[in-house]
């Protein structure tokens, strides 16, 4: 399993590339912008794009989506539960003085316990609402040990905000203590913006999430 992340876009949200490279598949998380850098990365791992998954989709995740669908004909796929939130785009792009982007043909089948494929590699949807009502996390295991994907949800040392349209402090408290705290300690957490970290560090030092 091959793993690479890098900042993209005008708040520079992680994108990653999960890529099998002896299949040449690959799945891009949140190509929330910079398109022409992303096409190069994957250019230069000689992958084909199985699916474009989102962990949210604020505007900032969500930047190169129409475009690199158009480049690679893949699926976007989000959790049905932030179709709203991705159809208000054009609203996140005032409030949020980031550039509206094209829209892109969506689907909603990114589901809790439903697993994505591209080649030999396998990624775990799990729902975790809270900062968005469609929030997922992506956690993919192999060789070099688990990692998820948390978009805002989890940060190094932080949590996803819930005072925007749809977010929920309770809710995200509930996915954080029910689902992602129950990831093993060594899982590498790579967050939607930010460096990475380990559930086993946010465990401890978190100031967020309750000590346990
Ligand atoms: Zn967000
Ligand atoms: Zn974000």
């Amino acid at each position: 399993m091959h793993v690479e992340s890098f900042m993209v876009g005008p708040l520079g949200c992680n994108c990653s590339i999960l890529a099998d490279l002896d299949a040449k598949k690959a799945i891009v998380v949140d190509p929330g912008g910079h398109l022409d850098v992303i096409q190069a990365r994957l250019t230069a791992l000689g992958v084909t794009v199985e699916a474009i998954v989102h962990t949210h989709t604020h505007i900032d995740h969500v930047g190169a989506t129409a475009g690199l669908q158009i480049a690679t004909g893949a699926a976007a796929k989000i959790h049905e539960g932030d179709r709203g939130l991705y159809e208000m785009l054009p609203m996140q792009s005032m409030m949020l003085g980031c550039a509206l982007p094209a829209f892109a043909e969506i689907d909603g089948s990114l589901k809790d316990g439903t697993t994505l494929h591209a080649g030999s590699l396998e990624v775990a949807v799990l729902h975790t609402p809270g900062h968005t009502p469609g929030s997922v996390s992506f956690v993919c295991s192999g060789s070099g040990g688990t990692r998820v994907f948390t978009g805002d949800t989890l940060f190094r040392g932080g949590i996803g905000r819930t005072d925007l349209w749809g977010g929920d402090h309770a809710l995200i408290m509930k996915s954080l203590n029910e689902k992602l705290l129950t990831l093993p300690d060594d899982a590498v957490v790579v967050a939607g913006h930010g460096p990475n970290t380990t559930i086993g560090d946010e465990r401890r030092w978190n100031p967020f999430l309750a000590p346990r």
